[in-house]
């Protein structure tokens, strides 16, 4: 029995690691990390694979939007966004520059931080 599938407000554990396997990847060739704090990047982590989960696409899990499956469409704010993708700029603090100050060190996340941040979900 999958314990995931059981709470519905949390994603498939194949959608969440797809999406940590995304993540680091996509730091390491975008030269960016992670936040200091493991926490921000595991709640990102988890939004993007519940939207894969429930619309198809990993649309940006920290905004709003009137219509999802519209956005989806859009493609703007399917994860890795425009604004990402064309000037580095993650406003979920999921991609960081060196010289941000909250980046740490890190371009990988544990199993073990994602937990214990669903957990808190
Ligand atoms: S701001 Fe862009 S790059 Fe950052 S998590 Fe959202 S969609 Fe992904």
């Amino acid at each position: 029995m999958n314990q995931t599938r059981e709470n519905n407000k949390l994603s498939t554990e194949k959608s969440l690691n797809a999406m940590k396997k995304f993540a680091e990847k996509y730091a390491k060739n975008t030269k960016t990390y992670f936040c200091v704090d493991p926490s921000v990047t595991a709640v990102v982590i988890e939004g993007l694979a519940k939207h894969k989960d429930d619309l198809g696409a990993p649309l940006c899990p920290c905004r709003h939007y009137e219509d999802k499956e519209a956005e989806v469409k859009a493609t703007y704010w399917n994860c890795p966004c425009v604004p990402m993708r064309e000037r580095k700029e993650c406003h979920c603090m999921l991609f960081l520059t060196p010289d941000n100050d909250f980046a740490g060190e890190q371009q990988e996340i544990t199993q073990e931080d994602l937990e214990s941040a669903r957990a808190t979900m």
